[in-house]
């Protein structure tokens, strides 16, 4: 199976010497949904992953097997005939995120969604933050100083957080002391096809590292659940297989 497996583990490098950072919280994702064919389908040998390739047998009226429906996965891919891809949905938790985050992911608006923990009505009091990879740095040293003025920052946004909560000040102006890297939680709703559009902008080594470490993780994931239609947006040589 093709992951992203070098890439995920250079931008963890220093992931060690965030582990006892105040209010650490290090990325994860969850799948809790998933498109599944009804009974009748299943009982005919269709999958979640052929579910794409045998609705598209429409346009022809033909048919095929499990295999052939995985070859034509990928020739519709090639194709650009990628409607069917929308026939696959997945429905994934996602924690330790950075409000940053939550900006840039957003702004994708096809065929994606998110219901976000509310900034509004839940405390907090009890919040954590996303600290930086720094994968583009060499010296432990100045990693672990960089970690300290991260923190230091954390420290003081939370003690004027709660300085002014007990004032009286309500949690929707208080959050505007949140710093862009406070973890935030949501539900995100996502079709194969937005998926593939997503992975081909953040997988990128031009995305910015935090949105590129959240596509990596889905994509290892996906690819692990539907490979034939994930499987091409991993280059050969950059690869291990598994
Ligand atoms: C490396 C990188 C750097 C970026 N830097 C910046 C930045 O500096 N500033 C900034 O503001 N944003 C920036 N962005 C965000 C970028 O401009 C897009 O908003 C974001 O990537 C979402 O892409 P999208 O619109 O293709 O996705 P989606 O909104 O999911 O759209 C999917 C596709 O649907 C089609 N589509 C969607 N909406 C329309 C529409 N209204 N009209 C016609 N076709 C449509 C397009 O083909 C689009 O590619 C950056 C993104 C990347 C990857």
């Amino acid at each position: 199976m093709k992951h992203f497996t070098h890439e995920l583990e250079h931008i963890e490098q220093w992931g060690h010497l965030r582990k006892d950072l105040f209010r650490n919280e290090e990325p994860s994702i969850k799948l809790i949904g998933l498109t599944m064919p009804t009974e009748e389908m299943i009982s005919q040998g269709i999958t979640t992953e052929t579910l794409p390739a045998y609705t598209a047998r429409q346009s022809h009226e033909s048919e095929g097997t499990y295999e052939d429906d995985l070859r034509l996965n990928k020739k519709l891919i090639s194709w650009g005939h990628q409607t069917c891809l929308e026939a696959v949905q997945f429905v994934y938790y996602v924690t330790g995120v950075s409000k940053s985050l939550a900006g840039q992911w957003t702004r994708h608006r096809i065929g994606v969604g998110w219901t976000f923990r509310s900034t509004r009505y839940v405390k907090a009091n009890k919040n954590t933050f996303v600290y930086p990879a720094l994968e583009y740095m060499d010296s432990e040293e100045k990693v672990k100083a960089v970690y300290r003025a991260y923190e230091r920052e954390h420290r003081h946004a939370m003690d004027v957080y709660e300085e002014l909560q007990t004032l009286g000040v309500r949690n929707q102006e208080l959050r505007r002391l949140m710093p862009v890297g406070w973890s935030t939680a949501a539900y995100v709703y996502v079709n194969a096809r937005s998926l593939r559009h997503f992975f081909g902008l953040r997988l990128e080594k031009s995305a910015e590292w935090e949105i590129r470490r959240l596509a990596y993780l889905m994509f290892n994931d996906v690819v692990s659940i539907a490979p034939s239609l994930f499987e091409d947006l991993v280059e050969d040589d950059l690869v291990e297989e598994r």
